[in-house]
């Protein structure tokens, strides 16, 4: 069943884009991909709100995943509160969040990623990160855990970026770094604005859901392919090999 909806996504995107899918990377996402780190940021965002006057709801964190401060910020006022958030405010309540995520414990790994990641990379297929987040304890975690992977100059981080996601600027400037094409990469993401963020650069994406949002979230923001977590990713690498043809 899986292997048949894996092959017919990788067919309709090939079709798309009239050329077959010759990969040489993959795009990860950071926060809820490599890192369970989604239920921290959650709580960071809704103690911070409260403080600032605005009860959220559990799953708006993770609606939100993936993009800048300022736009959470932004569209959680307009939502609940009927009011503009002006760059003041936006300032306060990243610079507070901020603070209460760096009390938070740390954040673990994703399960099975590591397993995953390794695998990828012992294909010779190029691991990228391509992630909104500044938190540098984070980033270099990153070179520690999947220290076989990552690269500090295969990555493109919150410096990296003006606009960040939902915008397709992050993925796009992962291309223009890599040299990939469309045809070249595809990106793995757990939220629906990364997953809008990828599609919109005209990536193959896939989103695994790791949190508690409804995957039809997913399959609405354009993902060519949703799995349901990172068992079943790994589980899936060996199919997903078996539609693209891996070029160096
Ligand atoms: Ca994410």
């Amino acid at each position: 069943m899986i292997q048949e909806t894996i092959h017919k996504a990788f067919n309709k995107f090939a079709q798309e884009l009239e050329q077959p899918f010759q990969l040489k990377g993959i795009f990860f996402d950071m926060d809820g991909v490599l890192f369970n780190s989604m239920p921290l940021h959650a709580k960071s965002w809704i103690q911070t709100f409260k403080e600032f006057g605005l009860t959220l709801p559990e799953p708006e964190p993770y609606m939100n995943e993936g993009s800048t401060a300022f736009y959470t910020v932004r569209k959680m006022f307009k939502k609940y509160l009927n009011k503009e958030a002006n760059d003041e405010v936006c300032e306060q309540i990243k610079n507070r969040k901020h603070e209460i995520m760096g009390k938070m414990p740390k954040a673990e790994v994703m399960v099975h990623m590591q397993k995953f990641v390794a695998e990828v990379a012992s294909k010779n297929i190029d691991c990228w990160v391509v992630t909104g987040s500044a938190q540098e304890i984070l980033i270099s975690r990153l070179m520690k855990e999947y220290d076989f992977a990552f690269e500090r100059n295969n990555m493109i981080t919150a410096h990296d970026v003006k606009i960040g996601k939902p915008n397709p600027e992050p993925y796009l400037n992962a291309m223009k770094k890599s040299g990939y094409s469309t045809s070249n990469a595809f990106v793995i993401e757990n939220a629906p604005l990364g997953v809008e963020s990828a599609k919109a650069a005209g990536l193959f994406t896939i989103a695994i859901n790791t949190g508690p949002i409804d995957p039809s979230h997913l399959k609405k923001a354009g993902a060519d392919l949703v799995l349901d977590g990172s068992k079943e990713l790994l589980e899936c690498f060996p199919i997903l090999l078996t539609n693209t043809s891996i070029v160096k």
